[in-house]
């Protein structure tokens, strides 16, 4: 392990337009668990599967019981920034870390004071009135029982990508913008299964394909450095 943080190290110092493509391994080790991990507790608790509950169709039709599911598990706003946030956030201070392309939803990199993030699934801090588009502070949701509604009788919906939902074209083109610039590109905490982190890694055409996870992914074979390990503990080794 030591040999590869210093190979880490090496490629950030040889780099200047770092790019950071992150899952929900960057998330979980804020505690923000993963919202489809099904536990006995959740069984007893919700009749429809997780994947279920997150898509457009049940949000329209079984809106309230959408919210008491978003309000208990996909609201973590007691969550602060781990060591991967914050070195990403000097790295970016530092003008060597161009991009922060996340999948999750939790708005913990700009807790840490990034600026330049996207959040390929949205974010859980917005929330669009659905008919005056007034975007309203996450308190309002947390703060709320049953379904929120704006001043306007319009209801709130959270600024997150459900299933059956489309990716927003800007956030997609900026990503593949970024990626296809960098001279690196570290890639940590995702299995890169789901469209469309996987179809991303081919805008790369650096020679600094870094991959850090915990476990094995189907593009181990294509890293140029593989860690299998904590995303935190890496970077908080290698800045
Ligand atoms: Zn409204």
């Amino acid at each position: 392990m030591q040999h590869e943080l210093e190979t880490l190290k090496r490629y950030i110092s040889e780099s200047n337009y770092i790019v950071f493509f992150g899952g929900a391994g960057v998330s979980t080790e804020s505690g923000i668990p993963d919202f489809r991990s099904v536990d006995g507790l959740y069984s007893q608790k919700y009749k429809y599967p997780p994947e279920t509950i997150v898509s457009r169709t049940f949000f329209m039709n079984n809106t309230s019981e959408y919210f008491e599911f978003h309000r208990a598990r996909l609201l973590h706003l007691d969550a602060k920034p781990n060591a991967a946030h914050i070195k990403l956030a000097e790295l970016e201070k530092m003008g060597k870390l161009k991009a922060i392309i996340t999948q999750n939803i939790d708005g913990l990199h700009q807790a840490a004071s990034s600026e330049n993030v996207f959040e390929l699934h949205g974010s859980l801090k917005h929330n669009l009135c659905m008919d005056c588009g007034t975007d309203h502070d996450v308190s309002i949701i947390k703060d709320s029982t049953g379904i929120p509604y704006c001043d306007c009788g319009g209801i709130i919906k959270p600024d997150i990508v459900l299933f059956e939902e489309p990716l927003n074209d800007w956030v997609i083109d900026e990503s593949l913008r970024h990626i296809s610039k960098a001279d690196m590109l570290i890639i940590g905490g995702t299995s890169l299964a789901v469209y469309p982190a996987a179809a991303l890694i081919h805008y790369y055409s650096g020679n600094k394909l870094v991959l850090i996870n915990k476990s094995e992914t189907h593009v181990d074979s294509r890293a140029d450095l593989l860690i299998h390990g904590s995303i935190g503990e890496a970077l908080n080794a290698a800045i």
